[in-house]
């Protein structure tokens, strides 16, 4: 694994997916097969694989000061790229420091925040995260821990990420999930759906079909999943289909478990 502390240029960036997203890694552990994040390594031109460097933002807290400042009101969503809970930030604490500043700010009340980790890392900064009034979500794919020890090698098992959240709501935070990507002949939506119903509410992800994703993630479940393949074949050759049959299984489900859907995210095909 490769780590080294960098200087950012800015901590909190503009993003197409909400107002303003904080990450305070470059590249992350967990190293989950699907990871759409990928892209990153071209666009820094990063020799390692992706799950094999971590690079810290060193300087990340010391520059969002400023930034609460003079940014316009907003949503801040950790992380877009990274997992802010990855096992190096139990030492680095860097998303804690972000946190610190948030709540130390006088600013703060012009911006709202969610968290979104597959880690129990999470629980240490529970004061946190209620002081702000963020939100904190996990994303889960399979409750089959070892499914996900294949494909989120790094990350805490299903079971705990969602125990975790259960404390989270125990403490008064408000938690939800988000269940991402669907991975066809392996994420079994209704036992997910079951296991979440005590969120506030869930997103839905599908799989990002990019052939940057499926070049990693491919060769991974031929190997380990061989009886999936076909159902992947299908998500790639019928999108439209396929969303249309997940559309209907996610309205059912979530009239059951009186759980609201968010979105139902897709992702346009390179
Ligand atoms: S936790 Fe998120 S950012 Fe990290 S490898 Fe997995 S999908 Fe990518």
């Amino acid at each position: 694994m490769e780590f080294k502390d960098i200087q950012c240029k800015s901590c909190m960036t503009k993003s197409k997916l909400t107002d303003y997203v904080i990450n305070p890694y470059t590249g992350c552990m967990h190293g989950c097969k699907y990871c759409y994040a990928v892209f990153i390594k071209r666009f820094q031109d990063i020799k390692a694989q992706w799950g094999d460097f971590v690079y810290a933002k060193a300087n990340c807290s010391e520059l969002l000061r400023k930034e609460l400042e003079k940014n316009k009101p907003g949503h801040i969503w950790m992380s877009s790229v990274t997992d802010c809970y990855q096992p190096i930030e139990g030492k680095l604490l860097l998303t804690r420091k972000v946190l610190e500043t948030i709540a130390k700010s006088p600013h703060k009340n012009k911006f709202t925040m969610d968290i979104l980790t597959k880690s129990s890392l999470v629980k240490r900064d529970f004061d946190l995260i209620k002081e702000l009034n963020a939100d904190l979500g996990m994303s889960v794919n399979t409750l089959n821990g070892n499914a996900a020890r294949i494909i989120e090698p790094l990350a805490s098992s299903p079971l705990e990420r969602i125990k975790t959240l259960k404390e989270a709501k125990e403490k008064g935070i408000h938690v939800y999930g988000f269940i991402s990507p669907v991975l066809p002949g392996i994420t079994n939506l209704a036992e997910i759906f079951e296991a979440l119903q005590f969120c506030e509410y869930v997103w839905v992800e599908l799989l990002n079909t990019r052939r940057a994703c499926l070049e990693r993630l491919m060769p991974v479940i031929r190997k380990e999943f061989p009886d999936a393949v076909k159902s992947f074949d299908f998500v790639i050759n019928h999108p439209e289909e396929y969303y249309n049959g997940i559309k209907k299984e996610v309205e059912m489900l979530g009239k059951k478990y009186k759980l609201r859907v968010q979105e139902i995210v897709r992702h346009d095909k390179d």
